[in-house]
């Protein structure tokens, strides 16, 4: 019998809570926590269970986070606001001896740097007071670290090459929005390419790396080279990997108006004065952009999200390729939300379930990969992401298809 308090409750937070609540016999108290307090109400009412609890939280201060934790008693913290409260909650976590489980890596508000160095400092601290924090429990960071321990565990001796790619086929008719928090999302895509070779990171323009690939149950996309936040983990995890890159489709429409607004600087973070007032263009641009949330009933088609990894078994080379294929009408009927967010919410609840059962207990901090993969892909299968595998025989190692 355990507590989750949930803080966060946009596409992905939605998604956890009606996740958790299909799965009564471990998380058999639900408390919602959101900024706006009307959020996470609505989240309830569409789940339908009077018992879950709600709160008004701006997680941006640690003393807010432990104020609500000493209120409600939780045994572990899902966070799912945005990456910049990952510390403050962290910190709250360690002040009052809760695990934590987030989505995404720590990210400054003020500058365009993504990594895990800040979170994995806290692993000493975490340890030392017997707790676990699970690091990246989504889709990717999350199932594609599984998937790559997976490999490793059952199908190779030596990992090589590994190129993660993810396509988002569906279609919500909208000249232009992005499928998860804009302003995240954005961030990310705009900064300049990252991949890991030989030892080192190599960096490209962004979006200038890009080739074609055909995805099971999506077909052929075109796909651009980006920096991910796994890759980091999962070179330090696995160092003997040659060379490891992450793709992401686009289509030509999303690019065409992504490059427009950088061109007329409203992707900027830098803050500009309009009459008197700071604006951050992306913040102001986010509030004009479709919330990602009421794509849900206009999002059509599939995604297709894996991990394809070369190497060696017994001397042998090989070439594997994992994936899932996730319905974004399916997950709407489901729990109301787009195929993104559901892909990121089902892991996040698995990652808590199996810390929960004990089946994932460790003290201190985490990524998805140091932890066995076995219960994480069979609860895959059970509550909603069912993968496949397949092997190709035919290859010239290092190259895609
Ligand atoms: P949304 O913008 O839909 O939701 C974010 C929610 O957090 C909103 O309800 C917002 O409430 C709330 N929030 C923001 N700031 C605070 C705060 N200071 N205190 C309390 N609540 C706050 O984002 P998504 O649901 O799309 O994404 C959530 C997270 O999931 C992000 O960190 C994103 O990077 C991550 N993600 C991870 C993926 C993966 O595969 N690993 C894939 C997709 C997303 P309000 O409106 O009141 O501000």
């Amino acid at each position: 019998m355990s507590t989750v308090l949930i803080i966060g409750t946009g596409g992905v937070g939605r998604v956890v809570a009606h996740k958790c609540n299909q799965v009564r016999q471990v998380f058999s108290k639900i408390v919602l926590a959101n900024r706006t307090l009307s959020k996470a109400e609505e989240v309830k009412k569409s789940i339908g269970n009077p018992d879950i609890e709600t709160v008004q939280l701006d997680a941006n201060e640690t003393k807010n986070v432990i104020t609500v934790i000493r209120k409600y008693q939780p045994n572990i913290v899902i966070h799912t606001a945005l990456p910049y409260q990952d510390l403050s909650i962290m910190e709250a976590c360690l002040q009052t001896g809760v695990d934590y489980l987030d989505t995404a890596n720590y990210e400054s508000p003020d500058k365009q740097d993504f990594n895990y160095n800040l979170q994995w400092k806290y692993h000493e601290r975490f340890k030392e007071k017997g707790i676990m924090a699970l690091l990246g429990s989504g889709f990717d960071p999350g199932v594609t670290n599984v998937f790559i321990a997976h490999a490793k565990k059952n199908h190779f001796d030596k990992i090589v090459y590994v190129d993660i790619m993810d396509c988002n086929g569906g279609d919500h008719g909208q000249p232009f929005a992005t499928n998860f928090n804009p302003e995240i999302n954005i961030r990310e895509i705009t900064q300049k390419g990252k991949y890991y070779e030989d030892g080192e990171w190599k960096f490209t323009p962004p979006l200038s790396v890009h080739r074609p690939f055909d995805f099971p149950g999506v077909g052929a996309r075109e796909m651009y080279l980006m920096y991910h936040e796994e890759e980091e983990s999962l070179v330090k995890n696995f160092p003997e990997i040659k060379r490891i890159r992450f793709w992401m489709t686009f289509s030509e429409n999303y690019l065409n108006h992504l490059r427009v607004l950088q061109n007329v600087g409203m992707t900027s973070i830098e803050p500009v004065d309009y009459r008197g007032l700071k604006i951050i263009p992306l913040r102001f641009l986010k509030a004009v952009l479709p919330d990602p949330g009421s794509l849900g009933p206009l999002t059509k088609g599939k995604t297709c999200i894996g991990c394809l990894i070369q190497g060696y078994k017994n001397e042998e080379p090989r070439k594997y390729y994992i994936y899932n294929i996730c319905d974004h009408e399916a997950c709407y009927r489901e729990v109301g939300a787009q195929a993104i967010s559901y892909t990121t919410g089902v892991p996040a609840m698995i990652g808590a379930k199996l810390m929960l059962q004990n089946t994932w207990r460790e003290k201190g901090v985490f990524n998805l990969e140091q932890l066995d993969p076995q219960p994480f892909l069979e609860d895959l299968n059970a509550y909603g992401l069912p993968w496949e595998e397949k092997f190709t025989d035919q290859f010239t190692m290092g190259e895609i298809d």
